[in-house]
């Protein structure tokens, strides 16, 4: 009697340490691969220290995922927080600052609108599906066909000269601006509006012929040039020329109040770095009363601005 009692006993022992055993060793097996999808192994993995990785697990979900999918690099917290931050340009942003002794945003600023090539070189077509948002600047190009279909002429009211013509909406925004600039006694004048490719031509030669490389930094080449969107005035006012708008009324009334009728000082002062442009104080864009509050508030370039916002 007592060894066939004693054979079940051993058998349920048995039975039990076995599954003791089993479920242990599943539970500890479902611990290590949940650990294993854990974002402090992962970035453990990566090479990431404790501090970074509590840093990094307060970032969103998306951001994460940028730094899990890249090697480790003791920047790229700092870059991704960044306001201009483009996941697409992550690889040039880390290149461009292991290379140049740059802050990060003025890094992230410069690859985003592709300054950190040579002025022209491999530049693609201007969109002109954006209309008033499209952008020309020395990576942007129009063709020698490309001239607005609503190109309007301007009264010698608002212009020096003949033959100045702006897109409509340009035009219109203009004269709102001339109205109100006028109320307080200001008088802002077009000297130069649209431009044709062949205009611009002829323009750029006669500059290169006189300053040689310099020409660069003062006129455009054919189809870079922002006149020929049609969206572009030079202003000036009585008595003044280039040299001296910056210090005139009329300056320091466009300065304030420019943006209100959708224009804005497109080559500021201090920016030639991404607008491949020196200072212009007499050159205003129309970009629409959105986006031209925008880069007033920002203090950005319409160059980032169109990178950031606009280029897909
Ligand atoms: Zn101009």
């Amino acid at each position: 009697m007592e060894k066939t009692n004693k054979k079940p006993l051993i058998i349920t022992i048995i039975s039990i340490a076995i599954t003791l055993i089993v479920g242990i060793s599943i539970s500890l097996y479902v611990k290590d691969q949940n650990y294993k999808k854990s974002y402090d192994y992962k970035l453990g993995k990566l090479g990431y220290s404790k501090e970074e990785i509590t840093k990094i697990k307060s970032l969103k979900e998306e951001q994460i995922d940028i730094i899990l999918n890249h090697e480790y690099s003791d920047i790229i917290i700092d870059l991704i927080e960044r306001k201009y931050f483009l996941k697409k340009n992550l690889d040039k942003y880390l290149d461009y600052i292991k290379d140049n002794n740059k802050d990060l945003d003025d890094a992230i600023a410069i690859i985003n609108v592709g300054a950190n090539k040579e002025w022209y070189q491999d530049p693609v077509d201007t969109d002109i599906s954006k209309e008033n948002e499209m952008l020309s600047n020395k990576f942007h190009k129009l063709t020698n066909e490309y001239n607005p279909d609503d190109l309007t002429d301007i009264s010698n009211v608002y212009s020096y000269g003949e033959n100045q013509k702006l897109r409509r909406i340009a035009y219109d925004a203009f004269i709102s601006m001339f109205n109100a600039a006028k109320k307080e006694n200001i008088t802002l004048i077009i000297n130069s509006s649209y431009r044709s490719y062949e205009e611009q031509e002829e323009i750029y030669n006669k500059y290169a012929k006189w300053y040689g490389d310099e020409a660069d930094k003062i006129a455009a080449k054919p189809g870079f040039s922002e006149h020929q969107t049609g969206l572009s005035v030079d202003i000036q006012s009585y008595n003044t020329n280039r040299d001296t708008f910056e210090e005139s009324e009329a300056f320091k009334w466009l300065d304030n109040n420019a943006y209100k009728y959708g224009f804005i000082l497109r080559y500021p002062k201090d920016k030639e770095y991404l607008t491949g442009y020196a200072y212009e104080s007499w050159h205003y864009r129309y970009v629409g009363l959105d986006i031209a509050k925008y880069i007033k508030e920002n203090n950005i370039t319409f160059d980032e601005y169109y990178a950031y916002f606009i280029e897909e």
